[in-house]
């Protein structure tokens, strides 16, 4: 048990990552809660929240996760709305590309997830329709819904860098970008501002009693911080810190990669929106190449048929070069505090993939520019891929977390529930599906071991 006095806080909220900035941004704003303590022993946005793609998509194979990332994205505009520009924000959409020509289970799926706002999907069979094509920003302009492109001319007309055995499209239209950094800069200001305190040091033990009472390992030595409230926000380590209340938090981490490099042969035009080649594929290589890959136990998969969902896009403004590359591939969950377990194949592997939709990229195999950027964190994730957002057993202890690879895109909503729920107000119909209580909806989780998880 600590000894030393504790410093009293309302809510303490263990980790200053995307999630837990937005919980403390709309305790602040939403409920007027500003008595926050936001600890960490890193920079404020640096582990996880650094890697992210940031990406965002209200397209979900569920009508739960549709509208939880739906509410995100009115979050995210009215951000953007309080400093226009600041978070950057696109709405190129998401172009999901296939090859197969009906690709009527993706449309089912497409229905299904959109629930009530399937209305808004529109099949589009002729070259001569009123397609509207992509355009980056300003969002404001861009359509909603989801156009489903099954017009070769059209597709060719619209994408004409792709390989053209592309034959349907999906365009996700309320999807772009935005700069997680900033976003998360934003709301932190907001939070200093308002008096919520940043304390860098790593939460050791937690006693519950009448509040909470956390020890907290600084630089200087353990402080203690005294909470009538705490948010387990914690990332990768929700694990640590549900252990810490006695509780099991069901996630696991499973480690996945990106590159990002100038495309000085600009293989990719600028104005493509976010892309995803959906197909299975199996890597070309030589024969001598395949015989090595195979050999080894851990290059060998690298010769079987891979799962698609490769992405791709141009990062940074219009006038810019960078481009990012990302496939999430590895499915084996690893130990955060172990070392990151970055695949020097990796570079490679996306980029040979990569090629099948963007054949220029090919270019790049085995010649990446000077300056490329590999790099990885940690997808934590329930067996599910939904994410644990509401109370946890401890009376007066929340959860924020397993954001797996959506937390850039999810964070504001997540932030505005765990704030109505730390603070007893009403969430929003979807929002009990995303705490511990959908466990024990045996219909809910029947449902849910159906479906694909939604992860790219
Ligand atoms: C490669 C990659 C690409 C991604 N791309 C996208 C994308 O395109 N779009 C999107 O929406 N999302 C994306 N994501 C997901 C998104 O980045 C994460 O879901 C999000 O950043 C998670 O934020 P977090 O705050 O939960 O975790 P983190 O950012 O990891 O923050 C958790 C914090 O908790 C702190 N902490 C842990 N234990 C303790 C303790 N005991 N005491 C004090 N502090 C503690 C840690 O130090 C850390 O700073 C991607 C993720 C990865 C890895």
């Amino acid at each position: 048990m600590p000894h030393a006095p504790a410093t009293p806080v309302d809510v303490a909220i263990i980790g200053a990552g995307s999630i837990g900035i937005a919980v403390a941004y709309y305790l602040v704003r939403r409920h007027g809660v500003r008595s926050i303590a936001l600890i960490d022993p890193r920079d404020p946005l640096s582990f996880t929240s650094a890697q992210s793609g940031e990406n965002y998509r209200n397209w979900w194979p569920h009508p739960v996760m549709t509208a939880f990332t739906d509410h995100s994205t009115s979050l995210l505009e009215e951000l953007d709305r309080l400093s226009p520009g600041r978070i950057a924000m696109t709405r190129g959409g998401y172009a999901l590309a296939t090859r197969v020509d009906r690709p009527d289970v993706l449309i089912r799926e497409l229905y299904r997830g959109y629930g009530e706002m399937a209305g808004r999907v529109r099949i589009r069979l002729s070259a001569n329709c009123d397609y509207v094509p992509p355009k980056r920003t300003p969002w404001e302009e861009a359509p909603d819904g989801v156009d489903v492109l099954l017009n070769r001319d059209l597709i060719q007309r619209t994408f004409p860098s792709w390989a053209p055995d592309i034959a349907a499209v999906i365009h996700v239209r309320r999807a772009g970008s935005i700069s997680s950094q900033q976003m998360g800069q934003a709301m932190l200001e907001v939070v200093r501002a308002e008096g919520g305190k940043i304390i860098r040091g790593e939460v050791k033990s937690i006693a519950a009693g009448e509040g909470f009472t956390l020890e907290v390992a600084t630089a200087h030595g353990t402080r203690n911080i005294a909470a009538r409230r705490l948010v387990n926000a914690a990332g990768p380590y929700l694990r640590d810190v549900g252990a810490l209340l006695g509780e099991d938090i069901p996630v696991k981490c499973v480690y996945q990669q990106k590159i990002s490099f100038p495309d000085e042969l600009h293989a990719i035009p600028r104005g493509m929106p976010f892309t995803i080649d959906l197909d299975d594929q199996s890597l070309a290589w030589s024969d001598e190449d395949r015989a090595v890959l195979a050999g080894d136990a851990a290059t060998r998969h690298l010769t079987q048929p891979m799962k698609g969902g490769i992405h791709c896009r141009p990062d940074g403004p219009v006038e810019g070069t960078w481009i990012k590359l990302g496939w999430a591939y590895n499915e084996a969950a690893t130990d955060p505090h172990g070392p990151e377990p970055v695949d020097p194949q990796f570079p490679d592997t996306v980029l040979r993939g990569a090629s099948r939709l963007h054949p220029k990229l090919a270019a790049y195999v085995g010649r990446l520019p000077r300056g490329a950027h590999h790099y990885g964190g940690w997808y934590t994730m329930t067996e599910e891929n939904w994410p644990l957002i509401g109370p946890m057993k401890t009376p007066g202890a929340f959860i924020a977390g397993a954001l797996s690879g959506y937390g850039t895109m999810a964070a504001c909503a997540t932030g505005a529930l765990c704030a109505a729920w730390v603070t007893g107000n009403p969430v929003p119909d979807y929002a009990n599906a995303l705490t511990f209580d959908r466990y024990s909806d045996a219909q809910l989780m029947a449902e849910l071991a159906g479906l694909g998880k939604g992860t790219l």
